[in-house]
C-alpha cells in the first residue's frame, strides 16, 4: 500500500521524514526502525509536531524499545490459542478475527509489535476464508471482534466483504470492530464507511484514544458519524508511563470522550510486550488513579481497569479495595474513606 493510498496525505515511514523535530536522533530511530516498523500518518504527524511529548511518545521509534530484555514476544500467547492463523479464540463464545496487518500509525506500545505492519503477519483471501470457515463451524462463537492491525486500512469493498460473510453466519450476534483510526486517521471515516457498517448491526467500535489531545473536531466529526449509524462506540485506552499516567491527564481524557459521544471501556495496564518495557506503570498507578476517579466523575466517565493475563489467562478488572469484612453485616469503606455497614440478612416470610 502506498504512503498515501488510505494514510490521508504522506506518511512518515522514514526516519529522515523527522530531521526536523527537534531532539530526534535519526540515527536511533533508524536502528529501532530496522526491527520495528514506523508510519505515522499525515494527521497524526500533524498533531504531534502542535502537542509534543504525550503523542511524539506514542508513535516516534525510541531506543529503548531495542533494550527491553524481559519483555515477551507474545504476551498472550496469541499464536497458541489460533486453531487457524490470525483467529484467536481464547474464551469460549468469543473469537478475535485479524484481518489487516496494517496500521496508520505503528503504536510504539502495540500487543502484537511481534507482527503487525511486518512481513510476518500474513493475511490473505485464503486466511480470512480460514477464519470465517472457523467461525461457521463453532456456533459458539456468538460474539465477533474483527481486529488487525486495524480492519478499517482495508478498502470498504473489502471490509464488507468480510463483515457481511460473519454477519450471515447464523450464531454470530455481535460483530465488534477494534480500530484506533477515530484517532490517527479520522478523514477515514466517510458517510459511505458508516453507511455500510449500518447495514450489518449489531456493529460495536472499540476505538482507542490515550491522551486529551488526541481529541480533536476531525476525531469528534468522525466518531459522530459512527455514532448517528447507530452503532455504540466504546474506548479502550492504555495507561502509559509519560503519556498519560496522571488523574488529571485520564480525567480529562474520559470526559472528553464521552462530549464526542465515546463511551469510557477500558483503561488497560500495559502488557509485557517485548519492547515496550518503557511504558510500563506499576499496578498501583492504575489503582490510585480508579480511586480518583469513582465518587469524583459521573459513572459514564469510569472505565474499568483491567489487566489481560500473561499466558492468555485473560482480562481481569482490578478495582481499588473497599469490601473490609462479609458476614452478618457487609462492611466497606466509601470512596471517601468512611468505615461503613450493611446489614448482610434475609428476612423469612
Ligand atoms: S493501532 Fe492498534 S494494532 Fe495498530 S499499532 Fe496501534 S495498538 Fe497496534
Amino acid at each position: 500500500m502506498s504512503n498515501t493510498h488510505i494514510t490521508g496525505g504522506t506518511a512518515i515511514t522514514n526516519p529522515e521524514q523527522l530531521r526536523n523535530i527537534p531532539g530526534i536522533d535519526i540515527r536511533q530511530v533508524a536502528e529501532v526502525h530496522a526491527k520495528y516498523p514506523m508510519r505515522i500518518s499525515a494527521y497524526y504527524a500533524e498533531l504531534m509536531r502542535k502537542h509534543g511529548q504525550a503523542l511524539q511518545k506514542q508513535a516516534i521509534p525510541d531506543p529503548l524499545e531495542l533494550y527491553d530484555s524481559d519483555g515477551m514476544i507474545d504476551p498472550l500467547d496469541e499464536e497458541n490459542l489460533s486453531p487457524v492463523p490470525n483467529l484467536v479464540h481464547k474464551y469460549p463464545d468469543r473469537a478475535l478475527f485479524l484481518v489487516s496487518n496494517e496500521c496508520a500509525v505503528y503504536c510504539r506500545f502495540c500487543t502484537r509489535k511481534r507482527k503487525v505492519g511486518t512481513s510476518s503477519m500474513v493475511i490473505n483471501d485464503d486466511t480470512i476464508r480460514q477464519g470465517l470457515d472457523y467461525l461457521k463451524k463453532t456456533p459458539a462463537i456468538k460474539d465477533v471482534l474483527i481486529s488487525g492491525g486495524d480492519p478499517l486500512m482495508l478498502p470498504d469493498r473489502k471490509l464488507e466483504e468480510i463483515i457481511s460473510q460473519v454477519r450471515a453466519i447464523p450464531s454470530v450476534i455481535t460483530i465488534r470492530i477494534g480500530t484506533r483510526i477515530p484517532c490517527t486517521l479520522p478523514s477515514r471515516i466517510t458517510p459511505e464507511l458508516a453507511a455500510m457498517l449500518k447495514k450489518n448491526h449489531p456493529i460495536y467500535i472499540n476505538t482507542h484514544f490515550n491522551h486529551p489531545a488526541e481529541l480533536t473536531p476531525e476525531a469528534a466529526h468522525a466518531c459522530a458519524l459512527l455514532a448517528d449509524a447507530g452503532i455504540p462506540l466504546g474506548c479502550q485506552t492504555v495507561l502509559l508511563r509519560g503519556v498519560n499516567d496522571s488523574i488529571d491527564i485520564i480525567r480529562d481524557l474520559m470526559y472528553g470522550l464521552l462530549r464526542m459521544r465515546v463511551k469510557p471501556y477500558y483503561l488497560f495496564q500495559a502488557d509485557l510486550t517485548k519492547g515496550t518495557a518503557h511504558f510500563r506503570t506499576k499496578v498501583e498507578k492504575g489503582i490510585s488513579i480508579m480511586e480518583q476517579l469513582i465518587g469524583s466523575v459521573s459513572g459514564m466517565a469510569i472505565p474499568t481497569f483491567a489487566l489481560d493475563a500473561p499466558g492468555g489467562g485473560g482480562k481481569i478488572p482490578i478495582t481499588p479495595e473497599y469490601i473490609q469484612h462479609i458476614g452478618e453485616s457487609f462492611d466497606f469503606t466509601t470512596y471517601k474513606g468512611k468505615k461503613c455497614s450493611y446489614p448482610n440478612v434475609e428476612i423469612n416470610d
